[in-house]
């Protein structure tokens, strides 16, 4: 079997390094050996590999994937060799409280990272961050971490849905709960994730406001369906903001700064996301 090759953390805050580790193994009933072809880097992944959040190392993190079945696990009728899919962090067990309520986001079902199918040459356990470790030629995951994908669309745009479009579109469908016609305000502060621009998953016209501090960052949000654009830098930027109709139903910030959080109050206190 051939090992692969993978970007390994061993010590928090230091670079991956490129390694070969033990071959993976043939993945069990109802699982998938996938090669991808593309994986993005979350910045749950620079989290993670800074030690913010602790775990297990030695490491492969990597959450964000998209690739091609190379073998089906016994059993498996959903998926067949060569099918183009995307590899996400979602696991689910489809049988827990959380999952059997609709909520497979949250499942409940303890897992070991360390104890999956990673491991260095030399044997020793790796985790499998996020319970994917995409930042690697090739992966085993569960069945509900794969779903199909039209084979024309890139596989390096397709392989943000795993994780940056469904976090933007959850905070839209989920928890902000918005319908058509309700006004939206996004916040993206210094940051280049066009992604979680809100609205557009919900079917609708609203009008959305972007927030954010450069005309260039602005224009960016209008080519993903921004209505409008008010920059941060402006004295007071609330002001242009409600200028543009009734304020917002609801207000999503999706970079952890904290300026913009508390700005968000300040203009919409009727409903916040994030
Ligand atoms: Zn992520
Ligand atoms: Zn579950």
């Amino acid at each position: 079997m051939q090992k692969i090759r993978a970007a390994v953390c061993h010590e928090f805050g230091a670079p991956l390094e490129h390694r070969r580790g033990r071959p993976l193994p043939t993945p069990g009933p109802a699982s998938w050996r996938c090669k991808l072809a593309a994986c993005a880097v979350c910045h749950s992944d620079i989290f993670y590999a800074q030690g913010a959040w602790g775990g297990y190392l030695p490491a492969i993190y990597g959450h964000e994937a998209a690739g091609h079945v190379t073998r089906v696990g016994a059993g498996v009728i959903d998926y067949a060799e060569g099918d183009t899919v995307l590899v996400t962090f979602m696991r689910s067990c489809g049988q827990c409280a959380s999952c059997a309520t609709g909520h497979p986001g949250t499942c409940q079902k303890p897992r070991k990272y360390h104890e999956g199918p990673l491991a260095l040459a030399d044997g020793t356990p790796a985790e499998q961050g996020l319970g994917s470790g995409c930042f690697a030629e090739k992966v085993v995951v569960e069945p509900s971490q794969i779903v199909k994908l039209p084979d024309d669309l890139p596989l390096d745009v397709a392989s943000t849905l795993a994780c940056g479009v469904i976090t933007g579109v959850g905070a839209v469908v989920n928890t902000a709960g918005l319908r058509p016609g309700q006004d939206v305000r996004g916040d993206r502060r210094g940051r280049r994730r066009a992604e979680r621009h809100p609205g557009r998953a919900a079917g609708r016209r609203p009008r959305i406001v972007a927030v954010d501090m450069t005309e260039e960052k602005l224009a960016i949000a209008r080519d993903f369906g921004a209505t409008d654009g008010v920059l941060a830098t402006e004295e007071k930027p609330w002001r242009a903001a409600k200028a543009m109709g009734r304020g917002a139903d609801a207000v999503f910030v999706t970079v952890g700064a904290i300026p913009a959080y508390d700005t968000r109050c300040a203009i919409w206190p009727r409903r916040a996301s994030w």
